[in-house]
């Protein structure tokens, strides 16, 4: 029992509570996943049951004083650990089977190993020592996994904090299972035995939300990529390019800026899948976006707006420079090849020059880009043809 100020934390209400929140927690998350499958949730589970387990078994150990107890409850909590490394490695795109096999072979060594400490040679401070470092190693990694990448959440940070709070105060109990000279048990109490215990307490409730919710952040991430991103070309979808451009039109229109939008549609794409295939035709809409994103400013909208149709929005750009940026363009594509297939773009341009009394219609200059480009491929392809409006 420890005393700050008039609250008493004592060890066995902390292994009660750590055993029914655990269990309590493990519930809800099947429940969840039952219905929205996740495999970072998954791990989650098996290692919120396993430490559950863990705690139960330590309740048991508690009045029966029996070491079989302890041993299979710590290959609980050591392989419980692992589980949880699993779902922050899932979690962080780091989902390596072959790390994951050796990391579960070492924690069954480990296992091994502790448990012939509780029942052969009966050492319980080698036994915590052992256990108490593997843990805290466990807990490194996640620390390392969550905090590593630089565009790492504010979310994954704190729960990277925790995890690392928590390793230093299991490293601690391991340095003080390690003074031989004093026998080392589970309930043993000491400063550093409350620690654990306490941040054992304190990873239910951070992995227990934190998991859940670092899922959660990962699929919402995701699901506004997809709804804003083509997934072949990665760039621009075609409704979230008009979006974007209607807001580029208000200010353009606002700020009296002129501006131009390219529409842009590769010549004889049919007779490319023909030819190659439709895979190739794929890699090369691919490497079409990938080119002409190279070269663009990084403030010009560049979405797919339809299967080989492309469209450019250049804010305050004059009709001369914009005629330019196209040229530039389709030499480029002219000049490039994608796995030796030649081809070429046709472009029609509008370009709007500010008027003080009138403001641009988006349908308008959709129409007028449609004609340019309908001329552009009826004169030939291969060229660039532009309208210009006030
Ligand atoms: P034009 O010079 O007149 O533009 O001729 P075109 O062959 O490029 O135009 P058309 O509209 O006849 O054909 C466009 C082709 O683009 C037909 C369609 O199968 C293909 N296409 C559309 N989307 C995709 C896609 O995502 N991948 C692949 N590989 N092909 C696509
Ligand atoms: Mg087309
Ligand atoms: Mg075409």
């Amino acid at each position: 029992m420890i005393r700050l100020g008039g609250i008493a934390i004592d060890t066995k209400t902390l292994i009660i509570l750590d055993a029914f929140g655990n269990l309590l927690g493990a519930l809800l998350i099947y429940a969840y996943n039952k219905r929205h499958f996740s495999r970072t949730v998954k791990y989650h589970l098996y290692s919120q049951i396993l430490f559950g387990l863990t705690f139960s078994l330590f309740i048991v150990g508690m009045f029966l004083f029996n070491n079989m107890y302890l041993a299979i409850a710590n290959c609980s909590l050591i392989f419980g650990g692992g589980f949880e490394v699993f779902a922050i490695m899932q979690l962080t795109n780091n989902n390596n089977e072959k790390i994951k096999k050796v990391l579960m072979f070492v924690l069954a060594l480990v296992s091994l190993v502790q448990a012939s400490f509780a029942v052969i040679i009966d050492v319980s401070n080698l036994r915590i020592a052992l256990v108490t470092t593997t843990l805290s190693m466990l807990w490194l990694i996640i620390v390392y996994l969550l905090m590593k990448p630089k565009n790492s959440t504010l979310l994954q940070k704190m729960v990277g904090i925790f995890f690392l709070v928590t390793a230093g105060s299991l490293i601690l109990r391991s340095l003080q299972a390690l003074d031989l000279s004093k026998k080392f048990d589970l309930l043993t109490p000491g400063f550093a035995q409350i620690l654990t215990f306490a941040g054992m307490f304190m990873i239910m409730i951070v992995s227990g939300f934190g998991i859940p919710l670092l899922s959660k952040e990962r699929a919402d991430e995701q699901l506004l990529i997809s709804a804003t991103y083509d997934g072949l070309t990665n760039i621009y979808n075609r409704k979230h390019f008009f979006e974007e451009a209607e807001k580029e039109l208000d200010y353009a229109n606002r700020k009296k800026c002129p501006f131009s939008l390219l529409m842009i549609d590769i010549d004889h794409f049919k007779n490319i899948n023909d030819t190659y295939g439709h895979q190739k035709g794929d890699l090369v809409l691919s490497e079409f976006a990938k080119t002409i994103s190279e070269v663009l400013r990084k403030y010009d909208l560049f979405g797919r707006v339809g299967g080989e149709e492309f469209q450019i929005f250049l804010q305050d750009i004059s009709k001369e420079e914009a005629f330019m940026v196209a040229e530039k363009l389709r030499l480029l594509i002219e000049n490039v090849n994608t796995d030796e297939i030649h081809y070429t773009i046709s472009i029609g341009i509008c370009s709007i020059e500010p008027n003080l009394g009138k403001e641009s219609n988006f349908d308008e200059i959709l129409r007028q880009c449609d004609l340019a480009l309908y001329e552009a491929k009826n004169s030939g392809r291969n060229r660039t043809i532009q309208k210009s409006m006030q």
